[in-house]
This record gives structure tokens, sequence and C-alpha cells, in this order.
């Protein structure tokens, strides 16, 4: 018998992930998207979109679609979905296992500043103008209204619409991969005084912070924030081999 497993996704893990089980006889996967961008990504499975409504809702359309495994696979900083699937498997009694990129960690020669939330990034920038590289989801840009003094560059996937109300910003709509080389170049054509990020982990999107380090450039990282205590593997390789052991079904 198949094992029918929903994967929470949104990340380049979560697609990768899909791509290696597709074909895979033993497994029926269904990904889920939060719906965020425009135009996501293509998937190499069925993918259904938009959220479920809570913890119990979650734990509902688990039981509906009979799932047997839970693969939460979204983003480390997306923790109210992590905590509603953390919920949900415990109500319905579906095995849960997280896939979690561990965290960049400082080298030598970064320059980084760690604070606990954007508002703090905000501050972080002083109250002297700067010139700053933005790389938050455009939902996340709102309190750097906050300091209009500074002159922004920002990246988001989907355009930042309705710009953001300070004087001197600059955006670009782009999806990563981002290399070092070409980071580093977009880095000194702006005349970037320092980069606000999240320390998402994984390559994609580590570019920004190689060439930042390699420039002398600081770079403002926002902590990560909690997330609910289950089992979990840092790459798909992990996973992989999590699934070829995975918990017998029931029926
Ligand atoms: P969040 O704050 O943790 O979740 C907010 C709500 O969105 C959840 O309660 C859930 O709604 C819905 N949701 C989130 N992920 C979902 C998924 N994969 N499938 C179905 N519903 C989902 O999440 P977020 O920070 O807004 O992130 C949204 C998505 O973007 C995630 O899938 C994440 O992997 C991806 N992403 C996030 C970031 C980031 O920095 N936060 C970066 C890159 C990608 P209900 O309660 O109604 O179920």
């Amino acid at each position: 018998m198949q094992h029918s497993i929903l994967i929470l996704g949104g990340t380049a893990e979560a697609r990768a992930l899909a791509g290696k089980l597709a074909g895979d006889p033993r497994f029926a996967v269904e990904l889920s998207l939060a719906g965020r961008t425009s135009a996501p990504a293509e998937q190499p499975v069925p993918v259904r979109v938009g959220g479920f409504g809570g913890a119990e809702g979650l734990a509902a359309y688990l039981r509906q679609k009979g799932v047997s495994i839970l693969i939460d696979a979204t983003h480390p900083y997306a923790a109210r979905i992590s905590r509603n699937a953390a919920q949900a498997a415990e109500i319905s009694g579906v095995p849960i296992v997280a896939l979690r990129r561990s965290p960049w960690l400082p080298q030598s020669g970064d320059r980084w500043t760690e604070v606990e939330s954007v508002a703090d990034a905000v501050n972080a920038l002083g109250p002297d103008p700067r010139k700053a590289f933005l790389t938050l989801g455009r939902q996340e840009l709102l309190p750097f209204e906050a300091a209009p003094q500074h002159d922004y560059l920002v990246r988001s996937v989907d355009p930042v619409e309705p710009p953001l109300t300070v004087p001197n910003a600059v955006y670009l709509t782009e999806r990563g991969p981002f290399r070092q080389a070409d980071e580093a170049r977009l880095l000194q054509d702006h005349r970037i005084e320092v980069i606000v990020a999240k320390n998402s982990g994984g390559p994609a999107s580590y570019g920004k912070i190689a060439a930042a380090r390699e420039l002398g450039v600081e770079v403002i990282l926002i902590r990560r924030p909690e997330l609910p205590d289950v089992p979990s593997v840092e790459t798909v390789e992990e996973m992989l081999a999590w699934l070829d052991h995975a918990p017998p079904l029931l029926k």
C-alpha cells in the first residue's frame, strides 16, 4: 500500500523533495502552498493552494485525505504554519517530520548584527542615512516606512504593491538562487552599506552573505523564530532516508 504524503512547502527544498518522490511508487504526494506568490514555481507533484483554517482545519484535511505522513518543509520563518502542523499531527495522530535547514553561522570577516524582529532591524540601521538592501518578504517591509532617511534597494519575488512611502527606494522583482559574484556586483552598483536579511540557511540565498563578507558590508540578520519540537531532518537526502524507514501504515 502507498503512503499518502502531504508536504507543506513554499521552499526550494520542498520542491526538490517532491521531485525526488514524484516517480516513487511507494508514495502518493501532494504539495501544499500558502498562495503568497502570484506565479509560483512549477512543481513536480499535484499542488493545493491556500490556508487550511488553523491546526483544526489542517487536522481535518489530513483525516479527509487519508494522509499517512505530514512533512513540514516550510521556511524556517513561517512559524505559524509549523506550529499548526505540529498541533494537527497531534490531533490527528498522523506522524510528522520537519525538513529544516540549519542556519548560517558567522565566519571570520562577517559583520553581522543579529536582531529579534524587523522593527529591531529598522532601529539597527541607526539615525543617519544609509544605503540599505532589504531582502525580506514584501509583507515585512512596512516597518521601514518609519525610517525614511535611508535609501532602500528592495528585492522580492512579487512586486511591492503599493510601494513604500519612503522617498528613495528601488525595487527588484527576482527569484533566487543568487550567485555570490552577481550579488557582489549588485552591492557595488548600488553602493550598499548594509543588508537586512533573514537567516534562511541553505545555499540559494547565501550569495549575498558571502558577497557582504567579501566587500566588508554589514548584515543585519533577523533571528529565527522558535519552532515546535518535532522530529526533523536538515536536508532532502536525510528526509529520503527517513522515508525509507517510515512508520508502517496502520490500515
Ligand atoms: P506563516 O505565517 O507561518 O503562516 C500563516 C498562514 O498561512 C498559516 O497559518 C496557514 O494558514 C497559511 N500557510 C502557510 N504556509 C502554508 C502552506 N505551505 N500551505 C497551506 N497554507 C499555508 O507563513 P508565512 O511566513 O506567511 O509563509 C507563507 C509561505 O511562504 C510558507 O509556505 C513558507 O514556506 C513560504 N515562505 C516563507 C518565507 C518567510 O520568510 N516567512 C520565506 C520563503 C517562503 P491557515 O492557518 O489558514 O492554514
